[in-house]
């Protein structure tokens, strides 16, 4: 690569490119929050609409409960997801928060997709009510672009101090 091309300084391009990661995590952690968001607005539309035994569904607990938890899973998620993204838009360090931001909105918004299936029964593997394809891409952000456990060895190394696992 010609000097002309190349990006930075020399020596720096592992640095530059760990510096990209941050933005890719916040990126994933937003798609899972908002897939999680779709999955609890599908299932209360659903559990509103769908009649069983002469109730709405959603009227049962065992049901309505899980999405409220959901719902406030999600709550609490984006604002670890908001905090990276102002670090990261401030040029401050935001390895933890980006991290920990992927990691929640992951499971956040896998729980949510998951039990909007749950919600709509037989009926959430059907494709016309969409919760089936938010589950499976919800499932997908617990390994790419970085697993989960794999951030959980960057808390346990880097945030908490422990010896390198892998
Ligand atoms: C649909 C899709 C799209 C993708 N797109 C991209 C892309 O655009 N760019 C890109 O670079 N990559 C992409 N990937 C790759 C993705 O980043 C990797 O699949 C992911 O990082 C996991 O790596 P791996 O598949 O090699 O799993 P492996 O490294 O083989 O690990 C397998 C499992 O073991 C766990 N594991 C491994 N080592 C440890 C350890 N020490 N402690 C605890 N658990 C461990 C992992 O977390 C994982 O669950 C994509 C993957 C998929 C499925």
């Amino acid at each position: 690569v010609p000097e002309s091309d190349r990006v930075g300084e020399e020596g720096k391009g592992f640095t530059y490119l760990l510096d990209g990661l941050n933005p890719e995590r916040l990126l994933i952690a937003a798609e899972a929050l908002g897939l999680g968001r779709a999955s609890v607005r599908r299932a209360v539309s659903y559990g509103n609409e769908r009649v069983v035994f002469g109730r709405p569904i959603g009227m049962n607990q065992g049901l309505q409960f899980p999405i409220a938890d959901a719902q406030m899973k999600l709550d609490a998620a984006e604002l670890m997801l908001r905090k990276a993204a102002w670090l990261y838009d401030s040029g401050r360090p935001c390895g933890r928060e980006a991290n920990t931001a992927k990691y929640l909105c992951a499971e956040a918004g896998f729980e949510a997709a998951d039990r909007a299936v749950q919600m709509h029964g037989g009926m959430g593997y059907a494709r016309e009510y969409h919760v089936e394809r938010y589950f499976r891409e919800a499932r997908l952000l617990r390994i790419a672009p970085v697993s989960q456990e794999m951030v959980l060895n960057y808390v346990g190394e880097h945030v908490l101090g422990l010896p390198r696992s892998y």
